[in-house]
């Protein structure tokens, strides 16, 4: 069988952010049913070296049979080279055979299934009446991050903040979102009136309070995916009602739920569902309009598996791609 090289060109235009905002609630139903399934991600990270690398596996069971990894290098420093700090492939296994179906560009699947999972977790439990949108970061998930938010509420305003104003102003200038957007001097002016924030950023240290947030906030927890770093302070975290993309992963690999953790302010029962349990109906999402709720994104396996089988799809109908004999 041949295998399918698609880049980041194809990726970017097979998987418009819509569609893939629901085939990413596809596969988190999946993951809940027992359809899919996935182990820990494995990371090698040198004491010494510039950046790790994560290797992802996963299994869809059915319709039709699949094994999915994707191997991602993330190098911090590759923004300042103009690169995109995710690099990678997500490979595509045939189910019956073992056969590659395909190898697909990681850096184009990561900044897009993203943004469509934490706009799975905004239409889930956002407050319908939500206007204010906040994105703290400017890089390649703020900008996904934009563009997957104008999807699931009709927003009104939206404020972004980063370290560096020129990086936030030039986001603010390219965003073709539906509503104007505006860079906000600090990450609190860019809080204060949101009804819905997104945190995007490679900080280590809380660049979220509490005290800033509004009533009935919701929170999308993207940027730090390692145990050692974290984005929300721990008032935060014990205040909201938790929802994650799978419990297993939160207790062992986010540092939003592992510091708070250790402080003694929140434990495993404090996660209120993973998102395929809201899905599939065997959890409640938001229960009243001021309730705070944090979505914690780290990432899965089964995200990638599902984007992966989309696109190759699509692209055995429009025959995008390049076929090579390995
Ligand atoms: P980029 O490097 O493109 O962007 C990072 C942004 O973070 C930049 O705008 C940078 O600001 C900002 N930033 C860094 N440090 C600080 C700080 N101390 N305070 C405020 N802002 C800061 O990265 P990506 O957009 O690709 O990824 C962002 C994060 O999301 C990463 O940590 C990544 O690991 C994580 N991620 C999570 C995924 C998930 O599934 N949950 C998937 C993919 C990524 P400035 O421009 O001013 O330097």
């Amino acid at each position: 069988m041949p295998t399918l090289l698609l880049g980041e060109a194809d990726v970017a235009r097979l998987l418009p952010m819509d569609e893939c905002v629901e085939v990413m609630a596809e596969a988190l139903a999946a993951l809940e049913r027992g359809d899919m399934e996935q182990p820990l991600r494995f990371v090698v990270r040198p004491a010494e070296a510039a950046g790790l690398m994560g290797l992802m596996p996963a299994y869809r069971a059915r319709p039709e049979a699949a094994y999915g990894l994707k191997a991602v290098c993330v190098f911090p420093g590759n923004p300042a080279r103009g690169l995109d700090a995710h690099q990678g492939a997500v490979l595509l296994f045939d189910g019956e055979t073992g056969e590659l179906s395909a190898a697909l560009n990681a850096s184009a699947i990561t900044a897009i299934r993203t943004a469509a999972v934490s706009a799975v977790a905004t239409r889930l439990l956002a407050r319908e009446d939500a206007r204010g949108l906040a994105i703290l970061g400017a890089g390649v998930q703020a900008r996904s991050h934009l563009e997957a938010m104008a999807l699931v509420r009709p927003f009104e305003r939206a404020r972004v903040w980063t370290r560096t104003p020129e990086r936030a102003q030039a986001l603010a200038a390219e965003a073709g979102t539906p509503f104007p957007v505006e860079v906000a001097g600090s990450a609190e002016e860019a809080v204060r009136d949101a009804d819905v924030v997104c945190t995007t950023t490679t900080a280590r240290e809380p660049i979220l309070r509490r005290a800033w947030l509004r009533e009935g906030a919701h929170v999308n927890a993207v940027g730090s995916s390692i145990p050692t770093t974290r984005e929300l302070d721990t008032e935060t975290m014990a205040a909201a009602t938790l929802f994650v993309d799978r419990r297993e992963s939160t207790v062992n690999e986010a540092g939003d739920f592992l510091f708070p953790q250790r402080e003694g302010a929140i434990s495993p029962d404090h996660i209120r569902a993973e998102l395929g349990e809201v899905l599939t109906g065997r959890a409640e999402g938001r229960t009243s309009p001021g309730e705070l709720t944090v979505f914690k994104s780290l990432g899965l396996a089964v995200e990638d598996l599902a984007a992966a089988e989309h696109l190759y799809r699509r692209a055995r109908e429009t025959g995008a791609g390049t076929e090579v004999d390995l």
